[in-house]
């Protein structure tokens, strides 16, 4: 062997070494409490680089069968999820949950039809879907091309109306549905057996809260939240390991401040515009995202807050 056709052999085995790892970390699935598996979202918005996986997604495995939680922002994320599900266990998915409606959420439930599972979501699902699926549909293929093909909506087959237990065999899910929050349609999963709460999108950890729902109903929905005391929780977005409760602390205060400084500038009788000139502008460096989202959730909050009596 020569000089330089041992440099091209090690060149050569460094570049598939670094493919291997790239391969193996595209899309990781790590246990974080026992049985119950998470896939970590990117922070940020959908873009054809992160090919729409923005949203923490993951699986629970019973002694019968599996309950997939959020299922990616496409059909082929759907599809890399099953696929980490069966490196993990051969047995059946038999629950696909969706915690809300956001296309990062619920556009790779396509890649579980053919598992016979039943889709589950809140009571309030169908409808949020039926409103808003052709504007997400339409704006998933604007923004990633052709990532999003095959993607579709699969609305829920069982839906939720307060709370309601799925039996995994030998692990018992607890679902509760919420005041309108987060969305009007958000649902949590609690695991009873290792104490895990996966919390969808009524939980953000370093990414900025976005209000699609109601400022007011989510922050009561955080005092509850807060009682449940949970081994484990699971943001929808952001880190896994977080301390809590200081991660939902950190959101209450974003939600509790934004209430507080528009109700103000409402008294004030400042128009929306100056409201969303002035209010939480000190919050920009706490939060990614920051720049995408808080001015529509000063938006949302004064249109909210401004009916108040
Ligand atoms: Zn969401």
């Amino acid at each position: 062997m020569t000089v330089s056709s041992m440099l091209r052999a090690l060149v050569f085995l460094a570049l598939c070494g670094s493919m291997k790892a790239h391969a193996a970390s595209a899309f990781a699935v790590q246990q974080i409490a026992p049985g119950n598996y998470v896939h970590r979202g990117h922070d940020d918005v959908a873009t054809p680089a992160n090919g729409g996986d923005i949203a923490n997604v993951g699986f629970i495995v019973g002694a019968r069968c599996v309950a997939v939680i959020d299922t990616g922002g496409t059909l082929a994320e759907g599809r890399q999820l099953r696929a980490a599900i069966r490196a993990v266990t051969p047995l059946p998915v038999c629950y696909v949950i969706n915690t809300h409606m956001h296309p990062d959420h619920i556009f790779g439930n396509g890649a579980f039809k053919d598992e016979h599972a039943q889709f589950v979501g809140s009571v309030k699902l169908p409808q949020a879907e039926a409103a808003r699926g052709d504007n997400y549909l339409r704006a998933l293929n604007r923004e990633l091309g052709a990532a999003a093909d095959g993607s579709e909506i699969v609305p829920p087959t069982l839906t939720v109306d307060g709370s309601a237990s799925l039996d995994l065999g030998g692990r018992t899910l607890t679902l509760h549905t919420w005041k309108t929050a987060h969305t009007n349609n958000d649902i949590t999963v609690y695991d009873e057996k290792s104490g895990t709460l996966w919390l969808g999108d009524l939980l953000f950890v370093g990414c900025i809260p976005v209000v699609d729902g109601s400022v007011v109903g989510w922050l009561d929905d955080i005092a509850r939240i807060k009682q449940m005391n949970p081994r484990h929780v699971v943001p929808g977005h952001g880190p896994l390991d977080a301390p809590w409760p200081q991660s939902i602390e950190a959101e209450e205060q974003y939600l509790a401040e934004l209430a507080r400084d528009v109700r103000a500038a409402i008294k004030r009788g400042d128009t929306i515009q100056q409201a969303v000139n002035t209010v939480g502008v000190d919050q920009r460096d706490k939060w990614l995202l920051y720049d995408v989202y808080h001015r529509r959730n000063v938006t949302a909050a004064y249109a909210e807050l401004e009916w108040e009596k």
